[in-house]
């Protein structure tokens, strides 16, 4: 657990979801006369999709993929396994990656490049966040909510030890006191 006084404010809920509501809008119109399959990337991108989802006006489904992440770990194990994959063919469909955060890059580069192998239309990333700073790997989002600094942040779907998912706003983890800056 953290202690409450790590936990900083980054991005408050009123703005993020204001700048969801335009990441709606602007693909309602890019896909106008689509259909999109948006893909979930599991856990957090859940709260993130789910709001999304009610400001996207052509018609779409949605489909979940569980991938191995950092664990209980602040840093990137630097492999990808598939946990859950989606359950429908993608031939000829209009794919939306709905991910949570881009950090190094490698979860999104394996899936994106597995997605268009199945024959895709057309493979795009959607992303609440973006931490270009630890980039390893070039992956660039065609839907960026918010570019960040190179912090640890956590709510809106985003855990610390698979807690902190339900805040709804962007924090920022500082170090403990008399831990190490
Ligand atoms: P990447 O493969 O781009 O390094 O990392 C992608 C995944 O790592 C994200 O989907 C997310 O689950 C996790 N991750 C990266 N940075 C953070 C962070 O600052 N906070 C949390 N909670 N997870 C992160």
């Amino acid at each position: 657990m953290l202690d409450s006084n790590q936990i900083h404010v980054m991005i408050e809920q009123e703005r993020l979801e204001a700048r969801i509501q335009e990441l709606g809008k602007q693909i309602s119109k890019d896909y106008e006369g689509k259909e999109i399959l948006l893909v979930c990337v599991l856990k957090g991108g859940v709260m993130f999709m789910a709001q999304l989802a009610k400001y996207i006006t052509v018609p779409l489904t949605m489909d979940f993929m569980v991938l191995s992440s950092y664990g209980n770990e602040l840093i990137s194990s630097g492999t990808v396994d598939i946990k859950k994959d989606i359950d429908e063919p993608l031939e000829g469909r209009h794919v939306l990656i709905i991910e949570d955060i881009v950090d190094t890059g490698r979860t999104l580069w394996f899936l994106k490049k597995l997605l268009e192998e199945r024959h895709a239309a057309s493979v795009k990333i959607c992303t609440m966040l973006d931490k270009p700073a630890r980039r390893v790997k070039p992956v660039e989002a065609e839907y960026t909510g918010f570019v960040i600094e190179d912090e640890f942040v956590l709510g809106y779907g985003l855990d610390y030890e698979q807690r902190y998912r339900n805040l709804p706003y962007i924090a920022y983890v500082s170090k403990a006191d008399g831990e190490e800056k």
